[in-house]
């Protein structure tokens, strides 16, 4: 239920680097609403990019915890690099280290490890969001053509992750219509295929800079090797990639959570009120000490729901209780923090305003609070998707 002494290397490391590298620019990064152009390949420069790829696909090795805890620190400094991170790492190259063939993974894993091709993944639609299997986009086979055997996608994308800048993006869409949720495939899609755009970019409460946008798919030409995973398997894809999505987010929000704590707690002993730092008023001290109990409780649930993931096999539960509790926590701590700073945490003065903002997103990304607790009770009642 710990860490061991290697991963804690990883995480204290990544967070120096965070430190450095994100320090000075965090603030800007929210304010602009801007993801520095370069820093993706910084990113990959350091290996972070590759966790959990194999050494033989340009990777760094190491494995989904090493992913998550890379996402921790980022999340310490900016949760909004920490987001369009998972989106390249977790959404896009580790769905296509799982299902990909040998061939897409020589492809794209090299690009995607170094930062050079940016990932995303897109599975929300305007009309599915928590009823995700509704998705409309369909992906209509081509008899064979001179061009090469494909399939031909139309739809609209919602909410994408990296939607504005990415290079590749693993798409659900239906290829059996008729089969509802059994109808549904993964895609490869490159950002140069024809009848590929992106639409409306969004203009978000928190989380900004990273960029998130509908994507559109008109008559969108797809060649048959790019579909990831076997032709009516996606919902197999997906889920298997919820979990570890789950899984890696729930310690983005234990990094947010942490960071906000560690804040107000530096704070409340600086602060003078009444005579007094206000650390030493006992309405202060509960707050802090509720925060400090969910934080840690908070990472012990995101622990286990990657060790359990890791371990293969379905972690449904696990994952979906890890970032449920997560979620909350961040949110309840980012706003204890914002009341531990008064009127000061109100303003862009200080970073919980921005924590707070942030902090919202985890309870509706990745399958919504209400979304996660439907999961984990269909587990407890056997009632397994
Ligand atoms: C910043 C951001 C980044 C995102 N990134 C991605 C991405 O990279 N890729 C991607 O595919 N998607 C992404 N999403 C989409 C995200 O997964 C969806 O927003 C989420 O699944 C909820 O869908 P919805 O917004 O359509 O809400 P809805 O499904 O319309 O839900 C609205 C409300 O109804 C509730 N509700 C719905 N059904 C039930 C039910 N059966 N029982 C009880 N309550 C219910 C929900 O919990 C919610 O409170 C992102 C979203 C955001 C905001």
């Amino acid at each position: 239920m710990e860490l061991n002494e290697e991963e804690l290397a990883v995480a204290e490391s990544a967070l120096r680097w965070a430190r450095r590298e994100l320090g000075p620019i965090a603030d800007h990064i929210d304010q602009e609403d801007a993801f520095p152009p370069d820093l993706f390949t910084r990113l990959g420069d350091q290996g972070y990019l590759g966790a959990g790829i194999p050494v033989e696909y340009g990777g760094a090795g190491g494995d989904l915890m090493t992913a998550a805890l890379v996402g921790w620190a980022l999340a310490r400094v900016s949760p909004a690099v920490a987001l369009s991170y998972g989106g390249n790492v977790n959404l896009c190259a580790h769905n296509l280290l799982r299902n990909g063939t040998p061939e897409q993974k020589r492809r794209y894993l090299p690009g995607l490890a170094a930062g050079k091709l940016i990932g995303a993944m897109a599975l929300t639609e305007p009309n599915a969001g928590s009823d995700a299997t509704s998705i409309r986009t369909t992906a209509i086979r081509t008899a064979a053509r001179p061009a090469g055997d494909g399939y031909i996608l139309n739809g609209t994308k919602m909410f994408i992750t990296n939607g504005p800048i990415a290079d590749l993006i693993v798409v659900y869409a239906k290829t059996a219509p008729e089969l509802g949720k059994k109808g549904i495939s993964a895609f490869l899609v490159e950002n140069g295929f024809a009848g590929f755009s992106v639409g409306q970019r969004l203009d978000k409460m928190g989380m900004r800079g990273s960029p998130t946008a509908e994507l559109v798919f008109t008559d969108c030409e797809v060649p048959a090797t790019n579909r990831l995973g076997p032709e009516n398997e996606g919902l197999r894809v997906m889920m298997s990639g919820l979990d570890a999505e789950r899984a890696y987010y729930s310690f983005t929000g234990v990094g947010l959570a942490e960071e906000a704590f560690a804040l107000a707690l530096r704070y409340a002993t600086q602060r003078e009120q009444f005579g007094a730092k206000i650390s030493e008023f006992q309405l202060v001290q509960s707050k802090l000490a509720e925060m400090y109990a969910r934080v840690e409780a908070a990472r012990l649930l995101a622990i286990r729901a990657i060790r359990r993931t890791e371990a293969g096999g379905r972690a449904s539960k696990e994952a979906a209780a890890a970032i449920f509790f997560a979620a909350e926590t961040a949110r309840f701590v980012t706003d204890q923090a914002v009341q531990i700073h008064g009127g000061y945490g109100y303003t862009k003065d200080y970073a919980v305003e921005r924590f707070f903002r942030d902090a919202k997103l985890l309870e509706i990304g990745a399958g919504t609070q209400e979304i996660r607790r439907l999961v984990i009770a269909a587990e407890l009642l056997g009632q397994r998707h």
